[in-house]
């Protein structure tokens, strides 16, 4: 079955899909943005189970369940920190997106949906991490098995950058 690559511009604690993706810190323990949406709409569950997971490196991810969240799981990943790009940002970005679609294969996850890894706080250029994110989705799909894999981009100008980004790696 050909995947669908969306752009869904979202709340993405409202997605019922498999998995959503979680931009967390290395302690797992919630933060702010993204995060900290998550673990509201998720409930007090989900720091229990996340506490139980000794942290996660950068560019590595951990999965757990949604909890209330209409998702059935969080991946929880942790993006690179922009230090101006000299210092592996890119590979530890793209390794973050990796890592993800690998431990959602892992369980049997068919739609996804990710953040803007990296893009609020830790304060990633949104069309550079667009570009990595798209490409790596393209690189995915072209040979495994998920139905969806969406972006979801939370301002109108990040949903101008994603389209375009899409546009111009022809998706
Ligand atoms: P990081 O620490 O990895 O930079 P942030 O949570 O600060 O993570 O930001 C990552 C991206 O998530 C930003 O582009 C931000 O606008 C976006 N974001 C924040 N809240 C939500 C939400 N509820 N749904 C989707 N994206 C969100």
């Amino acid at each position: 079955m050909a995947v669908c690559i969306e752009i869904i511009q979202a709340d993405i604690t409202t997605l019922a899909v498999d998995a959503i993706v979680n931009a967390a810190n290395n302690t797992l323990l919630g933060g702010g943005g993204v995060d900290g949406a998550i673990h509201r709409a998720a409930g007090p569950q989900l720091v229990t189970e996340c506490s139980a997971l000794g942290g996660c490196a950068t560019g590595d991810a951990k999965l757990t369940k949604g909890y209330q969240l209409p998702a059935r799981y969080v991946i929880h990943t942790v993006g690179p920190v922009w230090h101006g790009g000299g210092q592996g940002e890119p590979q530890l970005l793209q390794r973050a997106y990796l890592r993800c679609f690998e431990v959602a294969r892992e369980h049997g996850v068919k739609s996804i949906a990710f953040p803007a890894i990296s893009c609020g706080v830790y304060g990633y250029p949104l069309r550079d991490a667009a570009r990595i994110a798209l490409t790596t989705a393209k690189q995915v799909a072209a040979d495994d098995d998920f139905q969806r894999i969406i972006f979801v981009p939370f301002s109108e100008q990040a949903l101008q950058i994603y389209q375009e980004t899409a546009r111009r790696l022809n998706l």
